[in-house]
Formats: structure tokens, sequence, C-alpha cells
């Protein structure tokens, strides 16, 4: 059990990747604050995890800050403290450049950098006052690294989160508080599937031509990432043992993106 009497508060975690990272953590001892817009999911992925005294759900809009203090005061209420932050929620909307319009864009950077940093700093402020420090893991992208065309706020966010990381491993180390970005691949969650048709709209392609020849083109093996993979990465940002690791990001692509 490598996340024993830990409490993590997972944003994003009704679906896809977060659900997978809050599923990992609970099986290691963690117990879980399912922090989502989606606030039905949150309470089902909050009940499959064993419920009050395990894992709760939050209604949580990470743009709003409102909404992020009162998450994380209930997180703090329900569980004494909190021990890692993982600043996962996120959407995709796709466009070229010259067409995208402004209040998406704007919607996809408030969803992704504003998220971060509200609840970055509503958990600092706890984590700060009390001895023992703690982890934030933020979801990047390989698009954190790397570009690729009709994603422009995606890339722009994703790169950003990398600037953020650093900045709250340099404040936060006296706190002992770490931070670090994990960068995955493409993996099969509702923000893909959705992805797939507009994609192959946009660049009159065949859905089988995304997959195939945009989504997993530059990948060493042509296999998507997993939810798996994702969560047994962020468990090991999670449980790594010192602050020896922070202010890093991880790659976990099969291969598309090598540092
Ligand atoms: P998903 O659509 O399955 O889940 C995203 C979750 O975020 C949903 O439960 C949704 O309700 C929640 N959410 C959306 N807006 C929110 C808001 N304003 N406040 C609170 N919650 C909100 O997507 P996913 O694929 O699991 O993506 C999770 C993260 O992983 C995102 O940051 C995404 O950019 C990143 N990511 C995904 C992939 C991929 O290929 N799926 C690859 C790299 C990075």
């Amino acid at each position: 059990m490598k996340m024993q009497d830990k409490v993590a508060v997972v944003t994003g975690a009704a679906s896809g990747i977060g659900k997978e990272i809050a599923i990992v953590f609970a099986r290691e001892g963690a117990k879980i604050v399912i922090a989502d817009l989606n606030q039905a999911g949150a309470d089902a992925t909050a009940l499959e995890l064993g419920g009050p005294g395990k894992a709760i759900g939050v209604a949580m809009d990470v743009t709003d800050e409102a909404q992020v203090e009162a998450g994380i005061a209930k997180a703090i209420a329900a569980f004494g403290r909190i021990d890692v932050l993982v600043s996962n929620a996120g959407i995709q909307t796709v466009a070229p450049l010259d067409e995208f319009p402004f209040a998406k864009w704007k919607q996809l950077l408030a969803i992704h950098l504003d998220g971060a940093f509200l609840t970055t700093k509503a958990v600092l402020r706890h984590m700060y006052t009390r001895p023992g420090g703690g982890s934030i893991i933020y979801m990047g992208s390989v698009h954190s690294k790397e570009a690729s065309p009709l994603k422009a706020p995606y890339v722009t966010a994703k790169h950003g989160l990398i600037g953020l990381a650093k900045v709250v491993a340099k404040e936060g180390a006296k706190h002992g508080v770490r931070a670090n970005v994990i960068c995955p691949g493409f993996v099969r969650t509702p923000l893909v599937e959705k992805q797939i048709p507009e994609q192959a709209k946009e660049l009159g392609i065949s859905e089988a031509d995304v997959v195939k020849n945009v989504m997993l083109r530059e990948t060493v093996d042509g296999e998507f990432t997993t939810v798996e993979d994702v969560a047994e990465t962020a468990l090991f940002f999670a449980s790594f043992g010192s602050n020896a690791l922070t202010g890093q990001s991880m790659v976990v692509s099969h291969g598309w993106f090598m540092q």
C-alpha cells in the first residue's frame, strides 16, 4: 500500500484518466475526493470506491474560485488533510486558428490554467500550514512538449502547466511541496472519442485514418496509451519517497514524443 492514510483530491475524476487515478490511489490505501463539474458522476465514482470514510464526490467547476475554495474546504472537513492534488479536469476543442471562436479559446484556457491555478492556490494554503508537505500533479499532455494543428488553446495551456509546476516546485520546496507534470499520448477516453469524428471532418479524412495517421502515427508501435498507464505514473509521482523529484514532466506516449 503506497498511499496508506494519504488524502488525494483528483479533479475531473468522474470520467476517464482522473477516474482511473482515483481507483489506483484508493487501491493503494488513499482516501479520495473526486472533484468534478459532473456531481452525479463524482458521487457514483465515490460510491464505487467505498463511499463515505473512503471517498467523497464534490461538485466543483475548477474555473470558479468560490466553488474551488468550498470544495477544498469540504475535502479537509471530510478527511482532515490533503496530501496530494491531481489537477486533471480538462476539455478539448478543435478548430483552425483563423476560425477559432474567442469564447472557446477562453473556456479551454480557463479550465486547464485557471483550474490548475485555483486548485493549487487553495491546496497550497492548506499544505503550508502543516508539516508533511505534499505532492501536486498536473495532467499535461504530449501537447505540453509538441504541437498539432487545430489545437491552439490546448497546446498553449498544456505548455503553460509545465511553467506553473516549475514555480510551485520552487515556492513549495521549503514547505516540502513537490510539483510534477504527466504528459500522456492519446488515451481512448470520452475526450478523445469526441475528437475522432471532429478531426475527420476538419481534415477531410476517414475516422480510421484519424486514429492511424494522425493520433498514433508518431508512436513506436501504433498503440494508444491507457488510463492504467497514466494512473500508474500518477502513483509514482504521488508516492515518491523524497523531495528529489520535483519540477519535472514525464511523457507516457508509446514513444510519440521522446525527450
Ligand atoms: P474525460 O472527458 O474523460 O474527463 C474529463 C473530466 O473533467 C470529466 O469528468 C469532466 O466532467 C471534467 N471537467 C470538465 N470541465 C470541468 C470543470 N470546469 N471543472 C471540473 N471538472 C471538469 O477526459 P480525459 O481524457 O480523462 O482527460 C483528463 C485530462 O487528461 C485532461 O486534462 C486532458 O487534457 C488530459 N489528457 C488526455 C489525453 C487523452 O488522450 N485522453 C491525453 C493527454 C492528456
